[in-house]
């Protein structure tokens, strides 16, 4: 059995002090393959700087909504410049955020639409951040697919059925984090349930939030994907192996991983 978190802010200060353990820890508990995640120009470098030390970490470069106003002048240009690397497999953080007030939207929206540019331009799945915005997400997918098609993840999802089942139309993948596993999320359990499983992702979204039964473990690391996983077989009623075999081949596919 084989999992893969792909979501995990690996350049957090809690994981990075004790970056060794944690990426002995995954393989450990069966998570094969790990995506770094960038969200701003340093830590997009860092993230690569992590996947040339560790085989089976890969990463994506961008530039996160929330860190859009605080970027520098010719930040987006320096990220498009790590684009090619062999080891980055995806572009993005990227997204929108109503939630926290730190970037004007119309900026964000400006920085969504650079990423998606350049998500066709190298050919490389988006990492869509979505929150407390699901309608400007709806008017976002259908503006962006008249224009040309999508390919990327809706990752850490929260949204409803419809919302999933327009991402998933658009060439979106749906990936589920810890929030999947909360007792009170019933309600996200049945979406997932919805999302037909080629499009279905797993990732931890590390340092935050991990999952049921390890909650109070701070701070979250991919080795705790496996919970998300199997939570997301049961919604599924299939068995965790079949869930692990499908969402690593479909995350293998997306991002352009050779099989092993
Ligand atoms: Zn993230």
């Amino acid at each position: 059995m084989e999992w893969f978190d792909t979501h995990a802010h690996l350049f957090n200060e809690d994981l990075l002090s004790q970056i060794d353990d944690v990426i002995q820890r995954a393989s450990d508990a069966s998570v094969g393959t790990i995506v770094a995640i960038g969200t701003t120009l340093e830590d997009s470098r860092q993230c690569i700087e992590l996947a040339e030390r560790f085989p089976h970490v890969y990463a994506s470069v961008g530039i996160h909504p929330n860190h859009s106003a605080e970027a520098n002048e010719g930040d987006l240009d320096e990220v498009e410049k790590l684009m090619s690397h062999p080891k980055v497999v995806a572009i993005g953080e990227t997204g929108l955020d109503r939630y926290w007030d730190f970037a004007p939207f119309a900026l964000q929206r400006e920085y969504l639409d650079w990423h998606v540019e350049k998500s066709r331009q190298y050919d490389k799945p988006l990492v869509i951040h979505m929150r407390d915005c699901a309608d400007d997400v709806v008017q976002w997918l259908e503006q962006s697919r008249s224009v040309g098609p999508l390919k990327g993840i809706l990752h850490s999802y929260t949204g409803d059925a419809p919302l999933a089942e327009l991402g998933v139309a658009c060439g979106m993948h749906i990936s589920f984090a810890g929030m999947l596993t909360f007792k009170r999320n019933q309600e996200l359990r049945d979406v997932a349930k919805t999302v037909p499983t080629d499009r279905l992702l797993v990732e931890t979204d590390c340092p935050y939030l991990s999952p049921e039964p390890c909650r109070k473990q701070r701070p979250n690391e991919p080795a705790l994907v496996v919970h998300t996983g199997v939570c997301l077989a049961e919604a599924h009623g299939i068995e965790p192996a079949e869930m692990a075999r499908i969402t690593t081949a479909n995350a293998k596919k997306l991002f352009g991983i050779a099989e092993t």
